[in-house]
C-alpha cells in the first residue's frame, strides 16, 4: 500500500466580514400569531398600597385604631400615632385586660 495522499493544498477559510448576507437575515422572528390573540403582559403582583387598619386600640378623640408602641416605659404615656392625643400610661396599656378606665382609647380585643 502506497497510496499515500499527496499533501493538501491548505484550504484559506474566507471569514466573513460583518456584511449581512443578500437578502437580510433569515425571518426567525416572524412566527405568525393567531388572528386576535393578544399579548397579554403579565406584571408582577404589586402590594396593596396602605395596609389596613389594625390595631388592638381605639384613639377615643379621632377614632384610628393603633397599638401601644412596645418600646415605652410603663409610666410614658401613650400618644395617639394620629391626632398625637395623651390616651393614657402603657402599663395601662400593657395591663391584662387593659385599663380602660383609665385610658381615652377602647380596647378592641375581646
Ligand atoms: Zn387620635
Amino acid at each position: 500500500m502506497s497510496d499515500s495522499e499527496p499533501p493538501r493544498p491548505r484550504k484559506i477559510l474566507s471569514l466573513k466580514s460583518g456584511v449581512a448576507a443578500p437578502g437580510g437575515p433569515p425571518p426567525l422572528e416572524r412566527i405568525p400569531r393567531p388572528a386576535g390573540h393578544k399579548r397579554v403582559v403579565v406584571k408582577a403582583p404589586e402590594p396593596p398600597p396602605a395596609p389596613p387598619a389594625t390595631g388592638d386600640f381605639k384613639c377615643k378623640p379621632c377614632g384610628t385604631r393603633f397599638d401601644p408602641p412596645t418600646e415605652l416605659a410603663d409610666e410614658d404615656s401613650v400618644r395617639c400615632p394620629s391626632c398625637n392625643a395623651r390616651l393614657g400610661l402603657a402599663s395601662d396599656f400593657r395591663a391584662e385586660p387593659p385599663n380602660v378606665d383609665k385610658l381615652r382609647a377602647r380596647y378592641l380585643k375581646k
